[in-house]
């Protein structure tokens, strides 16, 4: 039986990206290289979990949100939702949170931590959400076609009560959600999965223009594995992957 290949926000829009580096990562797992990654917006992800939790238990809105929403959070928020796509494919994503509001329908809204105020939604973000969006109407529950993201970033340290109390400032933006967008991405995305040719680097990329100054335009053709490996179908490659985003 043809197992399944796991699609995540995070591959999805790293096929965004750069078409190769997705291939490379999906079928090979060759990941792009990264330097340390600050781990800051985990740790804010995971308090601000815990807070959400604590205003879902006792069933309200967290007081900044009171004015900026309707509805409340829902009340079981599954650690991972899956919906499968087609032959096979199946795409995974897990929300920060999300709202239900009066109409039973349902909203994401999904934590960033940054170092100032957003001036627009990265082009990341109205993926992630849309794909979110398609989650949740796969799983049968109806959306409303936006989302919500909640920046986070500091503001100031008050010098006499010390570090201890860092204010942070908060911004919500609202998403309108394009679920057709997200659905041809995807479309794309598997088809590039089951090209049995490698697809050609991004041109803004610095790694593989590393690369090809070092070693030739010719070291970028090909598959730079082993010679003379076949690449394998996908349905041989396939394995769940818990993609803890990076790229958010
Ligand atoms: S250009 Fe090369 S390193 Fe950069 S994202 Fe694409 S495959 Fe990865």
């Amino acid at each position: 039986m043809k197992k399944k290949i796991f699609l995540s926000p995070a591959t999805i829009n790293l096929y965004r990206e750069c078409p190769r580096c997705f291939y490379l990562h999906m079928k090979y797992d060759i990941k792009r290289p990264r330097g340390p990654m600050p781990s800051i917006a985990t740790g804010m992800d995971s308090v601000l979990k815990k807070y959400f939790d604590y205003y879902r238990s006792i069933k309200e809105l967290p007081p900044e949100l009171k004015d900026e929403m309707e509805g409340h959070l829902i009340e079981k928020l599954k650690p991972t939702y899956y919906t499968d796509i087609k032959n096979g494919y199946c795409l995974l994503g897990k929300l920060d949170d999300c709202l239900i509001t009066e109409k039973s329908t349902y909203i994401p809204l999904d934590f960033k931590t940054r170092a100032s105020v957003a001036e627009d939604i990265h082009p990341a973000y109205q993926l992630q959400m849309e794909l979110y969006c398609m989650l949740l109407e796969g799983n049968g529950m109806k959306t409303e076609d936006i989302a919500y993201l909640l920046y986070y970033y500091p503001l100031n340290v008050n010098p006499k009560e010390g570090a201890g109390n860092i204010l942070f400032g908060m911004d919500i933006k609202k998403v309108s959600v394009d679920m057709k967008n997200a659905k041809d991405i995807i479309e794309s995305a598997i088809g590039c999965l089951e090209r049995k040719e490698i697809p050609v680097p991004s041109e803004e990329c610095e790694y593989c223009r590393w690369i090809e100054r070092v070693y030739g335009r010719e070291s970028l053709v090909g598959i730079p594995i082993k010679k003379d490996e076949k690449p394998p179908e996908p349905e041989e490659i396939i394995k769940e992957e818990e993609y803890k985003d990076t790229l958010f």
